[in-house]
């Protein structure tokens, strides 16, 4: 993929003392190629080496004491500006606020949509309406009041009517009537840029007159998605740009290129088919995450999002008062869980991408774990400590795991009990500085 790619291009440089015109070049090349194989333009792949180069050789490189960091960072800055500066919201202004999707069949609206009004509704207080204007498939409209449902959110439909410039206008004046704030149109695509399509979204659009036009691309399309945004533009002039299916290998690819030619903020992401899983869009991540540099920000912020503050305090308290037990274990394991795949968040950590190529590893990491602490009785569980040899034996029986296996499970589980008690008491500013050194 493009990151292992501008991995070895950028390798070139890292092991240099210095950056001479000719490596620099050199560079260039490789970086270039990375892109082009990346599905990104061809113009744009030449351009952003280009200005690249410029400023490699412009910003006396020869000079600093590490001139490949620099080059990377300049490639990075390149990159970060390239996909378009600061993350930008979405347009709140009206009363309502009205915001249309647009886009191709399967790229992703309806779930996006689902997505978009779960999003609001927590992190902004705004009470959002979905309506249902994909008036081809009754089941795209089965399908969004699933997603409805799944989020608390209204959804309004009409399933009789075939006109969805009629359902958008009503489905406005719905949410005027209900003091609903945002109103999200779901529209329906085809697989391909056509005629019809294209003068259907232009009548609602013409008809409504969003604050906010969003225009929805499957990330996994490659240079596709490039020919599918610039024809959506040039009916729509859109507002931003979402990318979803971003949880798959693809990375940037299409984020660079669309950027470049319809010149339109990319303004969230999808990372999967679940409600949450939704981010705003952050050039600088993203060139980190194509460049294999991990979003150690993004993972930071979801593990915060995650963690159940409440189960903190508990546990606290538990191991003040040294009850910590193995059902504790497993409900520390289950929150972890919660933080999303573990090759995802394993995926951020920078250098962890590269070293997870290949090796698969999914939710069921913990599957042995588990298997072995519901082996064990309660009174195991909450007291460790009367788990002996014969015991460990039928447990092991139990969990179809090895007894060494359950000795790893019990040693790890001592380690971190001491490991908190220590980080409870006086020790943990000292772990902490321990640690920072
Ligand atoms: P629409 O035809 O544009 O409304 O597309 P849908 O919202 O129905 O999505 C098409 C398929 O893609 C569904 O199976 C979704 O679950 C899936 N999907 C949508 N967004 C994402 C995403 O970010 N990641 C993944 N993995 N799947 C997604
Ligand atoms: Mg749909």
């Amino acid at each position: 993929n493009l990151s292992d790619k501008l991995d070895k291009a950028l390798h070139n440089l890292k092991g240099h003392g210095q950056i001479t015109e000719i490596n620099v070049a050199e560079t260039i090349k490789e970086v270039r190629r990375a892109l082009l194989d990346a599905d990104v333009n061809f113009k744009i792949a030449k351009q952003f080496t280009n200005k690249v180069k410029e400023k490699a050789l412009g910003q006396n490189v020869l000079t600093t004491l590490q001139p490949g960091q620099l080059m990377v960072k300049i490639v990075k800055d390149e990159l970060t500006e390239l996909m378009g500066g600061d993350a930008e919201g979405v347009n709140l202004s009206g009363t309502p606020s009205v915001v249309l999707m647009s886009g191709l069949q399967g790229s992703g609206k309806t779930t996006f949509s689902g997505k978009l009004a779960n999003f609001l509704k927590t992190k902004k207080t705004k009470k959002p309406l979905l309506v249902a204007c994909d008036v081809y498939r009754p089941a795209a409209v089965d399908q969004l009041h699933v997603v409805g449902d799944q989020i608390s959110v209204d959804v309004y439909s009409d399933k009789g009517n075939t006109d969805p410039v009629a359902i958008a206008q009503a489905g406005i004046a719905h949410a005027k009537a209900n003091g609903h704030n945002i109103v999200i149109i779901d529209t329906a695509g085809r697989l391909a840029v056509d005629e019809a399509m294209m003068t259907e979204i232009s009548n609602i659009h013409k008809a409504i007159q969003p604050q906010e036009t969003l225009f929805v691309v499957d990330a996994m399309t490659g240079q596709d998605a490039v020919n599918t945004a610039k024809a959506f533009n040039d009916v729509l002039d859109f507002d931003g740009v979402i990318l979803t299916k971003l949880d798959g290998d693809t990375r940037g690819g299409a984020a660079i290129s669309i950027k470049s030619v319809v010149n339109k903020p990319i303004k969230f992401i999808g990372t999967g088919e679940k409600m949450d899983a939704i981010d705003v869009f952050y050039p600088n991540r993203m060139a980190d995450r194509i460049l294999g540099m991990g979003d150690v920000v993004s993972l930071v912020e979801r593990a915060q999002e995650q963690y159940d503050e409440e189960e903190a305090r508990k546990l606290q308290k538990k191991i003040a008062k040294n009850q910590f037990g193995f059902d504790d274990f497993l409900s520390q394991i289950q929150q972890i869980k919660k933080m999303g795949s573990m090759k995802d968040l394993l995926g951020m950590i920078p250098g962890a991408g590269k070293a997870l190529k290949g090796i698969d590893i999914d939710d069921d990491a913990f599957k042995h774990v588990e298997a072995i602490i519901h082996s064990m009785t309660p009174g195991e569980r909450s007291t460790p400590s009367t788990i002996n040899a014969s015991r460990k034996k039928r447990i092991a029986k139990g969990s179809g795991r090895t007894v060494q296996e359950v000795n790893q499970l019990m040693k790890q589980f001592d380690q971190m009990s001491k490991m908190m008690k220590m980080m409870q008491g006086g020790g943990g500013r000292q772990m902490m500085n321990m640690m920072n050194k």
